[in-house]
Protein backbone atom coordinates (compact mmCIF):
# COMPACT_ATOMS: atom_id res chain seq x y z
CA UNK A 1 0.00 0.00 0.00
CA UNK A 2 0.94 3.27 -0.87
CA UNK A 3 0.72 5.86 1.35
CA UNK A 4 -2.50 4.20 2.41
CA UNK A 5 -3.91 4.41 -1.38
CA UNK A 6 -5.19 0.68 -1.56
CA UNK A 7 -6.01 0.52 -5.92
CA UNK A 8 -7.49 -1.98 -7.50
CA UNK A 9 -8.10 -1.45 -11.50
CA UNK A 10 -11.87 -2.18 -12.03
CA UNK A 11 -12.21 0.20 -14.70
CA UNK A 12 -9.54 -1.47 -16.48
CA UNK A 13 -11.73 -4.87 -16.57
CA UNK A 14 -14.07 -3.23 -19.47
CA UNK A 15 -13.54 -3.73 -22.84
CA UNK A 16 -10.50 -2.03 -24.47
CA UNK A 17 -12.61 0.70 -26.29
CA UNK A 18 -13.38 2.36 -22.83
CA UNK A 19 -10.10 3.35 -22.06
CA UNK A 20 -6.44 3.55 -23.07
CA UNK A 21 -3.18 3.50 -20.74
CA UNK A 22 -1.32 6.85 -20.36
CA UNK A 23 1.76 8.65 -18.44
CA UNK A 24 0.83 11.53 -16.88
CA UNK A 25 3.03 14.71 -18.65
CA UNK A 26 6.19 15.72 -16.05
CA UNK A 27 5.33 18.90 -14.61
CA UNK A 28 8.50 21.45 -13.77
CA UNK A 29 8.74 22.09 -10.43
CA UNK A 30 5.31 20.89 -8.43
CA UNK A 31 4.57 22.13 -5.51
CA UNK A 32 1.22 21.18 -3.43
CA UNK A 33 -0.48 24.54 -2.60
CA UNK A 34 -3.69 23.05 -1.05
CA UNK A 35 -4.10 19.51 0.59
CA UNK A 36 -7.66 18.22 2.20
CA UNK A 37 -5.96 16.55 6.06
CA UNK A 38 -9.97 16.39 6.84
CA UNK A 39 -10.76 14.10 3.29
CA UNK A 40 -7.32 12.72 3.79
CA UNK A 41 -8.34 11.14 7.27
CA UNK A 42 -11.98 10.01 6.07
CA UNK A 43 -10.24 7.91 3.14
CA UNK A 44 -7.79 6.66 5.49
CA UNK A 45 -4.89 7.75 4.07
CA UNK A 46 -1.65 8.25 5.36
CA UNK A 47 -1.98 12.40 5.86
CA UNK A 48 1.44 13.55 6.81
CA UNK A 49 3.26 11.35 4.25
CA UNK A 50 0.78 13.00 1.69
CA UNK A 51 0.65 16.52 2.71
CA UNK A 52 3.93 18.02 0.64
CA UNK A 53 3.95 14.72 -1.96
CA UNK A 54 3.91 16.83 -5.08
CA UNK A 55 5.81 14.53 -6.82
CA UNK A 56 2.30 12.12 -6.68
CA UNK A 57 -0.11 15.00 -6.60
CA UNK A 58 1.24 15.91 -9.66
CA UNK A 59 1.78 12.97 -11.62
CA UNK A 60 5.46 12.81 -11.60
CA UNK A 61 6.42 10.04 -9.32
CA UNK A 62 3.36 7.33 -9.33
CA UNK A 63 3.82 4.35 -6.89
CA UNK A 64 3.49 0.92 -8.60
CA UNK A 65 0.38 0.31 -7.56
CA UNK A 66 -1.22 3.07 -9.54
CA UNK A 67 -2.37 2.22 -13.52
CA UNK A 68 -3.28 5.17 -14.97
CA UNK A 69 -5.61 5.36 -17.84
CA UNK A 70 -7.51 7.52 -19.72
CA UNK A 71 -11.09 7.09 -19.83
CA UNK A 72 -13.28 7.18 -23.15
CA UNK A 73 -16.45 9.14 -23.38
CA UNK A 74 -18.80 11.00 -25.90
CA UNK A 75 -20.91 14.14 -24.99
CA UNK A 76 -23.40 16.48 -26.07
CA UNK A 77 -21.77 19.68 -25.73
CA UNK A 78 -24.10 22.38 -25.39
CA UNK A 79 -26.96 20.18 -27.69
CA UNK A 80 -24.27 18.76 -29.71
CA UNK A 81 -22.71 15.15 -29.59
CA UNK A 82 -18.77 14.70 -29.84
CA UNK A 83 -16.65 12.49 -29.02
CA UNK A 84 -14.28 13.24 -25.74
CA UNK A 85 -12.67 11.70 -23.52
CA UNK A 86 -9.91 12.47 -20.55
CA UNK A 87 -8.73 15.47 -22.47
CA UNK A 88 -6.66 16.41 -19.39
CA UNK A 89 -7.74 13.92 -16.55
CA UNK A 90 -5.96 10.64 -15.73
CA UNK A 91 -7.59 7.82 -13.78
CA UNK A 92 -4.76 6.27 -11.09
CA UNK A 93 -6.89 3.34 -9.97
CA UNK A 94 -9.61 2.59 -7.35
CA UNK A 95 -8.71 3.76 -3.56
CA UNK A 96 -10.35 0.89 -1.42
CA UNK A 97 -11.43 1.58 2.30
CA UNK A 98 -14.18 0.97 5.07
CA UNK A 99 -15.71 -1.36 1.81
CA UNK A 100 -16.07 1.85 -0.45
CA UNK A 101 -14.47 2.30 -3.96
CA UNK A 102 -12.94 5.95 -4.90
CA UNK A 103 -11.78 7.04 -7.92
CA UNK A 104 -8.51 8.94 -7.86
CA UNK A 105 -7.84 10.92 -10.45
CA UNK A 106 -5.46 13.98 -11.50
CA UNK A 107 -7.05 16.86 -13.40
CA UNK A 108 -4.92 18.80 -15.40
CA UNK A 109 -2.31 16.47 -15.84
CA UNK A 110 -1.36 16.84 -19.50
CA UNK A 111 -2.61 15.68 -22.95
CA UNK A 112 -3.58 12.38 -23.63
CA UNK A 113 -5.08 10.80 -27.29
CA UNK A 114 -8.79 12.30 -26.00
CA UNK A 115 -7.08 16.02 -26.01
CA UNK A 116 -8.08 17.16 -29.31
CA UNK A 117 -6.70 20.40 -29.80
CA UNK A 118 -6.74 20.62 -26.24
CA UNK A 119 -2.90 20.62 -23.97
CA UNK A 120 -4.21 18.72 -21.27
CA UNK A 121 -3.40 21.37 -18.67
CA UNK A 122 -5.52 23.11 -16.40
CA UNK A 123 -5.26 27.14 -15.16
CA UNK A 124 -4.83 26.81 -11.32
CA UNK A 125 -7.54 29.35 -10.55
CA UNK A 126 -10.30 26.48 -12.33
CA UNK A 127 -8.95 24.10 -10.10
CA UNK A 128 -8.73 26.35 -6.50
CA UNK A 129 -12.70 27.13 -7.72
CA UNK A 130 -13.84 23.34 -7.98
CA UNK A 131 -11.67 22.61 -4.41
CA UNK A 132 -13.75 25.68 -3.00
CA UNK A 133 -17.04 24.91 -4.35
CA UNK A 134 -16.89 21.28 -4.31
CA UNK A 135 -15.87 21.04 -0.15
CA UNK A 136 -18.67 24.06 0.37
CA UNK A 137 -21.30 21.41 -1.35
CA UNK A 138 -19.48 18.52 0.64
CA UNK A 139 -20.45 20.22 3.45
CA UNK A 140 -23.93 21.33 2.85
CA UNK A 141 -24.40 17.58 2.33
CA UNK A 142 -24.72 18.04 -1.35
CA UNK A 143 -23.60 14.69 -3.15
CA UNK A 144 -20.34 15.89 -4.93
CA UNK A 145 -16.63 14.82 -6.08
CA UNK A 146 -13.79 16.18 -3.72
CA UNK A 147 -10.53 17.86 -4.15
CA UNK A 148 -7.53 16.01 -2.19
CA UNK A 149 -5.16 18.51 -3.36
CA UNK A 150 -4.06 21.11 -5.82
CA UNK A 151 -0.42 21.66 -6.96
CA UNK A 152 0.61 24.28 -8.64
CA UNK A 153 3.02 22.87 -11.55
CA UNK A 154 5.37 25.43 -11.68
CA UNK A 155 4.70 26.03 -15.27
CA UNK A 156 2.75 28.72 -17.02
CA UNK A 157 0.04 28.39 -19.51
CA UNK A 158 -1.92 31.27 -22.23
CA UNK A 159 -5.77 31.24 -21.51
CA UNK A 160 -7.26 34.76 -20.99
CA UNK A 161 -4.06 35.83 -19.67
CA UNK A 162 -0.82 33.79 -18.64
CA UNK A 163 -2.01 31.79 -15.55
CA UNK A 164 0.04 29.25 -13.50
CA UNK A 165 -1.24 25.72 -14.30
CA UNK A 166 -2.71 23.63 -11.40
CA UNK A 167 -3.59 20.15 -11.06
CA UNK A 168 -6.38 19.21 -9.36
CA UNK A 169 -6.77 15.42 -7.46
CA UNK A 170 -10.73 14.30 -7.59
CA UNK A 171 -12.06 11.64 -5.03
CA UNK A 172 -15.14 10.63 -6.88
CA UNK A 173 -17.60 7.79 -6.79
CA UNK A 174 -16.76 7.08 -9.90
CA UNK A 175 -16.56 9.02 -13.43
CA UNK A 176 -19.01 7.09 -15.53
CA UNK A 177 -21.13 10.05 -17.08
CA UNK A 178 -24.28 10.21 -19.27
CA UNK A 179 -21.62 10.48 -22.07
CA UNK A 180 -19.92 7.02 -21.17
CA UNK A 181 -23.45 5.21 -22.19
CA UNK A 182 -23.59 7.28 -24.74
CA UNK A 183 -20.43 6.12 -25.88
CA UNK A 184 -20.99 2.53 -25.63
CA UNK A 185 -23.76 2.52 -27.16
CA UNK A 186 -22.41 3.13 -30.13
CA UNK A 187 -19.81 0.91 -30.15
CA UNK A 188 -21.71 -2.52 -29.44
CA UNK A 189 -24.47 -4.04 -27.15
CA UNK A 190 -22.18 -6.39 -25.31
CA UNK A 191 -19.81 -3.29 -24.90
CA UNK A 192 -23.26 -1.31 -23.50
CA UNK A 193 -24.34 -4.33 -21.79
CA UNK A 194 -20.45 -4.24 -19.90
CA UNK A 195 -20.72 -0.76 -19.11
CA UNK A 196 -24.31 -1.05 -17.45
CA UNK A 197 -23.33 -4.44 -15.64
CA UNK A 198 -20.10 -2.32 -14.05
CA UNK A 199 -21.99 0.62 -13.07
CA UNK A 200 -24.83 -1.68 -11.37
CA UNK A 201 -22.54 -3.09 -9.39
CA UNK A 202 -20.71 -0.13 -8.40
CA UNK A 203 -23.15 2.00 -7.30
CA UNK A 204 -26.79 0.31 -7.60
CA UNK A 205 -25.15 -3.37 -6.45
CA UNK A 206 -28.56 -3.92 -5.17
CA UNK A 207 -30.34 -4.30 -8.79
CA UNK A 208 -27.27 -6.66 -9.99
CA UNK A 209 -29.68 -10.23 -9.24
CA UNK A 210 -32.26 -9.13 -10.97
CA UNK A 211 -33.16 -10.02 -14.28
CA UNK A 212 -32.31 -8.39 -17.35
CA UNK A 213 -35.79 -7.34 -18.33
CA UNK A 214 -36.13 -5.53 -14.72
CA UNK A 215 -32.54 -4.85 -14.46
CA UNK A 216 -31.28 -2.07 -16.69
CA UNK A 217 -34.90 -0.37 -16.76
CA UNK A 218 -34.57 -0.18 -12.95
CA UNK A 219 -31.41 0.99 -13.57
CA UNK A 220 -32.30 3.59 -15.69
CA UNK A 221 -35.28 4.41 -13.53
CA UNK A 222 -32.47 4.73 -10.48
CA UNK A 223 -30.57 6.88 -11.80
CA UNK A 224 -33.19 9.74 -12.98
CA UNK A 225 -34.44 9.89 -9.74
CA UNK A 226 -31.07 10.28 -8.24
CA UNK A 227 -30.40 13.44 -10.49
CA UNK A 228 -33.32 14.67 -10.36
CA UNK A 229 -32.62 15.30 -6.42
CA UNK A 230 -29.38 16.19 -6.98
CA UNK A 231 -30.95 18.96 -9.11
CA UNK A 232 -33.51 19.94 -6.99
CA UNK A 233 -31.27 20.56 -4.37
CA UNK A 234 -28.84 22.95 -6.57
CA UNK A 235 -32.07 24.93 -7.32
CA UNK A 236 -32.43 25.14 -3.26
CA UNK A 237 -29.12 26.73 -2.82
CA UNK A 238 -28.75 28.56 -5.88
CA UNK A 239 -26.20 26.85 -7.21
CA UNK A 240 -25.38 27.33 -10.70
CA UNK A 241 -23.34 24.51 -12.37
CA UNK A 242 -22.21 26.14 -15.62
CA UNK A 243 -21.61 23.26 -18.20
CA UNK A 244 -25.04 20.68 -17.86
CA UNK A 245 -23.56 18.56 -20.99
CA UNK A 246 -24.17 15.15 -20.97
CA UNK A 247 -20.42 14.31 -20.61
CA UNK A 248 -20.75 16.12 -17.08
CA UNK A 249 -23.66 14.11 -15.41
CA UNK A 250 -22.45 11.52 -13.17
CA UNK A 251 -24.27 7.96 -13.50
CA UNK A 252 -23.86 8.08 -9.28
CA UNK A 253 -25.92 11.02 -8.77
CA UNK A 254 -22.54 13.33 -7.95
CA UNK A 255 -22.54 16.51 -8.53
CA UNK A 256 -19.38 16.31 -11.28
CA UNK A 257 -17.17 18.60 -13.49
CA UNK A 258 -17.11 22.57 -11.02
CA UNK A 259 -16.14 24.31 -14.54
CA UNK A 260 -17.54 27.65 -14.86
CA UNK A 261 -20.11 27.17 -11.64
CA UNK A 262 -21.14 29.61 -9.25
CA UNK A 263 -23.88 30.63 -6.69
CA UNK A 264 -26.56 32.69 -7.47
CA UNK A 265 -26.56 36.13 -4.97
CA UNK A 266 -29.65 38.30 -6.15
CA UNK A 267 -32.69 35.93 -6.58
CA UNK A 268 -33.33 35.70 -10.20
CA UNK A 269 -33.57 32.79 -12.36
CA UNK A 270 -32.12 33.83 -15.17
CA UNK A 271 -28.74 34.24 -13.93
CA UNK A 272 -26.09 32.38 -15.70
CA UNK A 273 -21.97 33.59 -15.48
CA UNK A 274 -20.24 31.13 -17.90
CA UNK A 275 -18.46 32.36 -20.53
CA UNK A 276 -18.86 30.13 -22.55
CA UNK A 277 -22.78 29.63 -22.59
CA UNK A 278 -23.46 32.47 -25.14
CA UNK A 279 -27.27 31.99 -24.81
CA UNK A 280 -28.01 30.97 -20.80
CA UNK A 281 -28.97 27.15 -21.76
CA UNK A 282 -27.27 26.23 -18.69
CA UNK A 283 -28.87 29.52 -16.60
CA UNK A 284 -30.40 28.51 -13.10
CA UNK A 285 -34.17 28.08 -13.96
CA UNK A 286 -33.70 25.75 -17.37
CA UNK A 287 -31.29 23.04 -15.15
CA UNK A 288 -34.26 21.33 -14.37
CA UNK A 289 -35.66 20.87 -17.81
CA UNK A 290 -32.18 19.85 -18.96
CA UNK A 291 -31.50 17.38 -16.58
CA UNK A 292 -34.41 15.60 -18.12
CA UNK A 293 -32.86 16.33 -21.50
CA UNK A 294 -29.75 15.24 -20.18
CA UNK A 295 -31.23 11.47 -19.06
CA UNK A 296 -33.23 11.67 -22.50
CA UNK A 297 -29.86 10.66 -23.97
CA UNK A 298 -29.03 8.37 -21.04
CA UNK A 299 -32.55 6.59 -22.25
CA UNK A 300 -31.71 6.69 -25.57
CA UNK A 301 -28.36 5.02 -25.10
CA UNK A 302 -29.86 2.41 -22.85
CA UNK A 303 -32.70 1.61 -24.80
CA UNK A 304 -30.99 -1.68 -26.91
CA UNK A 305 -30.74 -3.50 -23.10
CA UNK A 306 -34.66 -3.00 -22.60
CA UNK A 307 -36.51 -4.90 -25.04
CA UNK A 308 -35.75 -7.05 -28.15
CA UNK A 309 -38.28 -4.39 -30.08
CA UNK A 310 -37.07 -0.94 -30.78
CA UNK A 311 -40.58 0.91 -30.42
CA UNK A 312 -41.44 -1.44 -27.23
CA UNK A 313 -37.85 -0.42 -25.42
CA UNK A 314 -38.78 3.44 -26.80
CA UNK A 315 -41.91 3.15 -24.79
CA UNK A 316 -40.59 1.71 -21.48
CA UNK A 317 -37.29 4.34 -21.65
CA UNK A 318 -39.67 7.28 -22.06
CA UNK A 319 -42.45 6.18 -19.49
CA UNK A 320 -39.37 6.41 -16.99
CA UNK A 321 -37.97 9.40 -18.26
CA UNK A 322 -41.57 10.87 -17.69
CA UNK A 323 -40.92 10.26 -14.22
CA UNK A 324 -38.55 12.77 -13.97
CA UNK A 325 -40.62 15.74 -13.09
CA UNK A 326 -42.37 13.94 -9.95
CA UNK A 327 -39.34 13.05 -8.40
CA UNK A 328 -37.55 16.59 -9.24
CA UNK A 329 -40.88 18.36 -8.13
CA UNK A 330 -41.18 16.21 -4.75
CA UNK A 331 -37.62 16.44 -3.78
CA UNK A 332 -37.49 20.32 -4.79
CA UNK A 333 -41.15 21.18 -2.77
CA UNK A 334 -39.96 18.83 -0.01
CA UNK A 335 -36.59 21.25 0.15
CA UNK A 336 -38.47 24.18 0.26
CA UNK A 337 -40.42 23.28 2.54
CA UNK A 338 -37.54 22.24 5.10
CA UNK A 339 -36.15 25.93 3.97
CA UNK A 340 -39.36 27.58 5.20
CA UNK A 341 -40.09 25.23 8.37
CA UNK A 342 -42.84 23.55 6.63
CA UNK A 343 -41.59 20.14 6.75
CA UNK A 344 -45.21 18.61 5.60
CA UNK A 345 -45.08 20.98 2.17
CA UNK A 346 -46.88 19.23 -0.56
CA UNK A 347 -45.47 19.22 -4.06
CA UNK A 348 -49.00 17.88 -4.37
CA UNK A 349 -50.94 20.84 -2.99
CA UNK A 350 -51.19 23.59 -5.33
CA UNK A 351 -51.67 25.91 -2.28
CA UNK A 352 -48.31 24.50 -0.87
CA UNK A 353 -46.92 25.40 -4.60
CA UNK A 354 -47.96 28.98 -4.63
CA UNK A 355 -46.31 29.76 -1.28
CA UNK A 356 -43.03 29.29 -2.38
CA UNK A 357 -43.45 30.58 -5.46
CA UNK A 358 -44.99 33.85 -4.09
CA UNK A 359 -42.12 33.87 -1.70
CA UNK A 360 -39.75 33.88 -5.15
CA UNK A 361 -42.22 36.24 -6.66
CA UNK A 362 -41.23 38.54 -3.87
CA UNK A 363 -37.85 38.08 -3.43
CA UNK A 364 -37.48 38.92 -7.75
CA UNK A 365 -39.35 42.20 -7.23
CA UNK A 366 -37.21 43.12 -4.52
CA UNK A 367 -33.92 42.17 -5.58
CA UNK A 368 -33.10 40.21 -2.64
CA UNK A 369 -30.19 37.72 -1.59
CA UNK A 370 -31.19 34.68 -1.86
CA UNK A 371 -29.26 32.77 0.73
CA UNK A 372 -29.47 35.68 3.31
CA UNK A 373 -33.45 35.89 2.71
CA UNK A 374 -34.20 32.26 3.61
CA UNK A 375 -31.17 32.44 6.39
CA UNK A 376 -33.31 35.63 8.04
CA UNK A 377 -36.31 33.57 8.26
CA UNK A 378 -34.75 30.76 10.11
CA UNK A 379 -33.34 33.76 12.15
CA UNK A 380 -36.85 35.19 12.53
CA UNK A 381 -34.55 38.36 11.62
CA UNK A 382 -37.66 39.19 9.61
CA UNK A 383 -37.47 43.05 9.52
CA UNK A 384 -34.08 42.66 7.61
CA UNK A 385 -35.98 41.48 4.41
CA UNK A 386 -36.14 44.08 1.81
CA UNK A 387 -40.11 43.83 1.31
CA UNK A 388 -40.78 43.08 4.86
CA UNK A 389 -43.00 46.50 4.53
CA UNK A 390 -44.88 45.59 1.39
CA UNK A 391 -48.92 44.92 2.55
CA UNK A 392 -49.04 42.27 0.09
CA UNK A 393 -45.50 40.78 1.51
CA UNK A 394 -47.81 41.29 4.83
CA UNK A 395 -50.57 38.83 3.35
CA UNK A 396 -48.27 36.20 2.64
CA UNK A 397 -46.22 36.31 5.94
CA UNK A 398 -49.56 35.66 7.60
CA UNK A 399 -50.37 32.90 5.18
CA UNK A 400 -46.83 31.18 6.22
CA UNK A 401 -47.34 31.45 9.77
CA UNK A 402 -50.09 30.13 9.71
CA UNK A 403 -49.62 26.80 7.72
CA UNK A 404 -46.42 26.73 9.50
CA UNK A 405 -48.44 26.14 12.71
CA UNK A 406 -50.91 23.66 11.01
CA UNK A 407 -48.11 21.09 10.62
CA UNK A 408 -47.98 18.53 12.84
CA UNK A 409 -43.95 18.84 13.34
CA UNK A 410 -42.38 19.92 16.73
CA UNK A 411 -40.32 22.77 17.34
CA UNK A 412 -36.92 21.28 17.28
CA UNK A 413 -37.48 19.30 14.82
CA UNK A 414 -38.63 22.39 12.66
CA UNK A 415 -35.64 23.98 13.73
CA UNK A 416 -32.91 21.35 12.86
CA UNK A 417 -34.30 21.20 9.61
CA UNK A 418 -34.84 24.93 8.71
CA UNK A 419 -30.93 25.59 9.97
CA UNK A 420 -29.76 22.27 8.24
CA UNK A 421 -31.56 23.99 4.59
CA UNK A 422 -30.42 27.19 5.07
CA UNK A 423 -26.48 27.96 4.78
CA UNK A 424 -25.35 30.99 6.85
CA UNK A 425 -22.86 30.96 4.22
CA UNK A 426 -22.16 30.17 0.80
CA UNK A 427 -18.87 30.73 -1.18
CA UNK A 428 -19.97 34.50 -3.04
CA UNK A 429 -18.47 35.59 -6.32
CA UNK A 430 -16.64 38.63 -5.13
CA UNK A 431 -15.19 36.78 -1.96
CA UNK A 432 -13.96 33.27 -4.55
CA UNK A 433 -12.76 36.17 -7.32
CA UNK A 434 -11.00 37.96 -4.79
CA UNK A 435 -8.85 34.83 -3.44
CA UNK A 436 -8.37 33.14 -6.95
CA UNK A 437 -6.90 36.16 -8.34
CA UNK A 438 -4.47 36.83 -5.15
CA UNK A 439 -3.83 33.31 -5.55
CA UNK A 440 -2.73 33.37 -8.76
CA UNK A 441 -0.36 35.92 -7.61
CA UNK A 442 1.27 33.45 -4.97
CA UNK A 443 -0.85 34.70 -1.67
CA UNK A 444 -2.80 31.86 -0.55
CA UNK A 445 -3.50 33.41 3.00
CA UNK A 446 -7.08 34.58 2.04
CA UNK A 447 -7.96 31.63 0.02
CA UNK A 448 -7.25 29.55 3.44
CA UNK A 449 -9.54 32.24 5.10
CA UNK A 450 -12.33 31.47 2.95
CA UNK A 451 -12.01 27.39 3.35
CA UNK A 452 -12.10 27.79 6.97
CA UNK A 453 -15.50 29.70 6.07
CA UNK A 454 -16.17 27.09 3.50
CA UNK A 455 -16.12 24.39 6.45
CA UNK A 456 -18.56 26.09 8.81
CA UNK A 457 -21.76 26.89 6.19
CA UNK A 458 -24.10 26.99 9.29
CA UNK A 459 -22.32 29.62 11.64
CA UNK A 460 -23.74 32.84 11.62
CA UNK A 461 -20.37 34.12 13.71
CA UNK A 462 -18.58 34.20 10.24
CA UNK A 463 -19.33 37.43 10.21
CA UNK A 464 -19.16 40.64 8.11
CA UNK A 465 -18.16 40.27 4.69
CA UNK A 466 -18.66 35.70 4.88
CA UNK A 467 -21.79 36.20 5.41
CA UNK A 468 -23.47 39.37 4.32
CA UNK A 469 -24.94 40.00 0.70
CA UNK A 470 -22.83 41.33 -1.14
CA UNK A 471 -22.69 45.07 -1.35
CA UNK A 472 -23.35 47.23 -5.10
CA UNK A 473 -19.42 47.67 -5.10
CA UNK A 474 -18.72 44.28 -4.64
CA UNK A 475 -20.96 43.05 -7.16
CA UNK A 476 -19.32 42.78 -11.10
CA UNK A 477 -22.55 42.99 -13.35
CA UNK A 478 -19.78 41.33 -15.47
CA UNK A 479 -19.06 38.54 -13.37
CA UNK A 480 -17.95 35.77 -15.83
CA UNK A 481 -16.63 32.32 -14.79
CA UNK A 482 -14.27 30.24 -17.00
CA UNK A 483 -13.36 26.48 -17.40
P1 LIG B 1 -15.45 20.08 -19.69
O1 LIG B 1 -16.63 20.73 -20.30
O2 LIG B 1 -14.52 20.97 -18.95
O3 LIG B 1 -15.81 18.90 -18.87
O4 LIG B 1 -14.55 19.53 -20.91
C1 LIG B 1 -15.10 18.94 -22.05
C2 LIG B 1 -14.07 18.07 -22.74
O5 LIG B 1 -12.93 18.84 -23.11
C3 LIG B 1 -13.54 16.95 -21.88
O6 LIG B 1 -13.35 15.84 -22.72
C4 LIG B 1 -12.24 17.49 -21.38
O7 LIG B 1 -11.35 16.45 -21.03
C5 LIG B 1 -11.76 18.29 -22.57
N1 LIG B 1 -10.83 19.36 -22.18
C6 LIG B 1 -11.11 20.45 -21.45
N2 LIG B 1 -10.02 21.22 -21.30
C7 LIG B 1 -9.01 20.60 -21.94
C8 LIG B 1 -7.63 20.88 -22.17
N3 LIG B 1 -7.03 21.96 -21.68
N4 LIG B 1 -6.92 20.00 -22.90
C9 LIG B 1 -7.49 18.90 -23.41
N5 LIG B 1 -8.77 18.58 -23.25
C10 LIG B 1 -9.54 19.41 -22.53
MG1 LIG C 1 -16.29 17.37 -18.30
MG1 LIG D 1 -13.19 17.34 -17.43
Amino acid sequence: MYKGFNFTHDYKSLPRTFWSPYEPEESEAPRVVLFNSHLARLLNLDERELEQDAEFFSGNKLPESAEPVAQAYMGHQFGVLNMLGDGRNVLLGEHNTDGEKYDVVLKGSGATKYSRQGDGRAPIDSMLREYIISEYMANIGIATTRALAVVDTGEQLTRQKVTPSGILTRIADSHIRVGTFEYAARQSTEDLKALADFAIERHYPYLAPLSEDKKYLLFYDHVVRKQAELIAQWQSVGFIHGVMNTDNISISGETIDYGPCAFMDVYNPDTYFSSIDTNGRYRYKNQPPIGQWDLGKLGESLCALFDSSQDEAVKLAQATLDKYPQYYNRKYISLMGDKLGILDLDYEEQYDVELVDELLGFMFEYKADYTRTFRDLYLTNYDKLPMFNDSDFINWFEKYQARKKAQSAKKDEVNIAMNAANPSFIPRNHLVQKCLNLAVEGHYGELKQLLKAVSKPFNDKLGGKYINAPSEDDVDPDFKTYC
